[in-house]
């Protein structure tokens, strides 16, 4: 029996590796880029961010976030340790539940998954990029520019449209449509948000351990606290990133109000800058020690206070202003970046057409899909690399049984 699949990212390639622990199926990854794995080598940095030692259901979305379930505890964290292990890579958990390979390096994690697949009842096909999927009695016919290939059961593992550049597409969508399979409205996440604030040019690469609040036409509409870093478009950094998934997806006026000393009172910082202000420095350094030079510098402009001055110019009622700046700054936000930045696509292939334990559609037997292609997105943290290998694992053993 043939096993086809179709896309060799991360889910694709743990979903072949599983089919083909049974010796008697004969396993057929096409994948349309060069090279399997492109886009792993870019996740977390270069150096690969694959699991979170506390994945669970709660840090995953889509219309049904249960559906992870069955996947994530057959295939769990502590198992996926195991297999990686078994592949050969050593991996470290860091405080956070952050899962890195040890190594630090992406290429670590796509080269184990290579070497893997080099069984001899696998065939990698690169440069292979499927167009049209026809049933064929019992099984598929997968036709790609120049050759059709014919399997028996396939899975369909091609990713989401997040990443364009690195391979994000809409083929999957189009290929599980065309035989009858509906998908939710997709929007990036996991991505930077915009501001249209004129000043975030100069601040550029400044990074601040910021609280954060979200309104939405002047309602909280959600809170966290973390590394925030500004972008010449707007803000970026993990906590921004989780909030991405939601902000400006509906109307409304949208505002970010940063706290960039949350540790601080009001009063207790309103005390430092009086302390500060007994200095003959230019008020350019005020905040110097505390902040970035260059956000300090910026907050204090924002507060309408003139470069000129020394510190010990300011009056009380400058310093108060410049307290407000910096416990509560109000950063104007107009939309998420688009796809091509984004880490993950929120929405995607309707998750009910599908049966969780197996990963089987509902509507095409013997037609499977897995990872970021179906309805559900994770948090920052390795969650969605995780969601890739259990679901990937969780079809190719399910396709694998005769
Ligand atoms: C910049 C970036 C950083 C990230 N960092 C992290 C991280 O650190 N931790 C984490 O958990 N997640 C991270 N993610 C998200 C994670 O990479 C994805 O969720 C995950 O790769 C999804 O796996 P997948 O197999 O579903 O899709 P993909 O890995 O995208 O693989 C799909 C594959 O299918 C191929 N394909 C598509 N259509 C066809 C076709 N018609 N024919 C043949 N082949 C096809 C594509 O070329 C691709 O290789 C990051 C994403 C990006 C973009």
């Amino acid at each position: 029996m043939v096993v086809g699949i179709i896309g060799g990212g991360a889910s694709g390639m743990a979903a072949a590796l599983a089919a083909a622990e049974n010796p008697d199926i004969e396993v057929l990854l096409l994948e349309r880029q060069a090279r399997v794995g492109r886009k792993l080598l870019a996740t977390g940095n270069g150096r690969c961010n694959l699991s979170n030692a506390n994945a669970t259901v709660s840090s995953y979305h889509g219309e049904t976030p249960s559906f992870v379930q069955y996947a994530l505890q057959k295939f769990d964290v502590s198992n996926t340790l195991r297999w990686f292990s078994d592949l050969g890579l050593y991996t470290v958990t860091e405080q956070s539940g952050r899962i890195y390979p040890y190594s630090d390096q992406a290429n670590s994690v796509v080269d184990v998954l290579r070497l893997g697949l080099l069984k001899p009842n696998i065939t990698v096909l690169c440069g292979a990029e499927v167009q049209q999927i026809k049933q064929d009695g019992q099984g598929f016919l997968l036709s790609c520019t120049d050759e059709t290939y014919r399997c028996d059961k396939l899975i369909v593992a091609c990713g989401g449209l997040a990443g364009t550049k690195l391979g994000g597409t809409m083929s999957g969508y189009k290929l599980l449509g065309k035989l009858g399979h509906k998908s939710t409205k997709l929007r990036p996440s996991l991505v930077q948000i915009k501001s249209s604030w004129p000043a975030l040019a100069s601040l550029k690469g400044v990074r601040a351990n910021c609280s954060i609040q979200i309104l939405r036409d002047e309602k909280v509409f959600a809170k966290s606290c973390g590394e925030i870093q500004f972008t010449e478009f707007g803000i970026s950094g993990p906590v921004v990133f989780e909030l991405s998934r939601d902000v400006c997806s509906a109307g409304g006026n949208w505002t970010a109000i940063l706290d960039m000393i949350p540790d601080w009172s009001n009063e207790c910082l309103l005390q430092w800058l009086k302390v500060r202000r007994e200095t003959e420095l230019s008020v350019q350094e005020l905040l110097t020690g505390v902040l970035h030079n260059r956000l300090g510098r910026v907050l204090i402009q924002s507060a309408d206070i003139s470069m000129n001055k020394k510190c010990n110019e300011l009056s009380d009622y400058e310093l108060q202003n410049i307290c407000d700046c910096v416990k509560r700054f109000e950063l104007t936000l107009t939309e998420p970046m688009g796809m091509d930045s984004a880490q993950v696509t929120a929405g995607g292939v309707l998750t009910e057409q599908f049966d969780e334990e197996t990963m089987e559609s509902r509507l095409v037997p013997g037609l499977y899909a897995c990872g970021e292609l179906l309805d559900i997105d994770g948090d920052c943290g390795g969650y969605n690399l995780q969601w890739a290998w259990s679901s990937g694992r969780l079809a190719g053993y399910s396709a694998g049984k005769e």
